[in-house]
């Protein structure tokens, strides 16, 4: 059996063990560990990519918690919502949906800031009431929101509507 030296592995192991072509002092195990390594390291170093993550996270234990439903948007389709809203990343956006009876997706989004998010939540755990919800992401009541997934009618449509009857027209 032919060996070779890993300088991880501190040991001769079988050759086969080491992809071929690569880096000579490393075992296969070891190089693909080191690839991992490289990739998190800049993966990390983005912050919008770090941002996304935290968004992200926090919205997935909100969705299960608070609105008993599964996240149904992926990482990287909200970096691309973030990159596209433009959103300055220092600050601390929360991602909630506009319809709370549905799960967080691409047609059912918005981002506000982090006391905004909680009282929504709050809001919706106590009252379990989309009327009393949706107030949070009416223009009339001043409160902060980035960007969502609603179209422009229906912001203005909440004045006058009751939430079902907008509903029912959005869909
Ligand atoms: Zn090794």
């Amino acid at each position: 059996m032919e060996t070779r030296f890993c300088v991880e592995c501190r040991a001769f192991i079988d050759s086969n063990l080491f992809i071929t072509r690569s880096r000579r002092t490393l075992c296969r195990a070891h190089t693909n560990k080191l690839a991992r390594q490289v990739r998190l390291k800049k993966w990390d170093q983005d912050p919008l990519v770090r941002k996304t993550h935290e968004i992200w996270q926090i919205a997935y234990v909100d969705s299960l918690r608070t609105f008993k439903t599964a996240i149904d948007m992926k990482q990287s389709d909200l970096l691309e919502l973030l990159q596209s809203l433009n959103i300055n990343i220092s600050d601390a956006v929360r991602l909630v949906p506009v319809d709370p009876t549905k799960p967080v997706s691409i047609d059912n989004y918005c981002f506000t800031s982090v006391i905004n998010k909680n009282d929504m939540c709050r809001i919706w755990r106590k009252l379990h009431s989309a009327n009393d919800y949706m107030l949070f992401l009416d223009p009339k009541t001043k409160r902060p929101v980035y960007g969502s997934s609603m179209k422009h009618d229906y912001c203005l449509s909440i004045e006058n509507a009751t939430v079902h009857e907008t509903l029912h027209f959005r869909h």
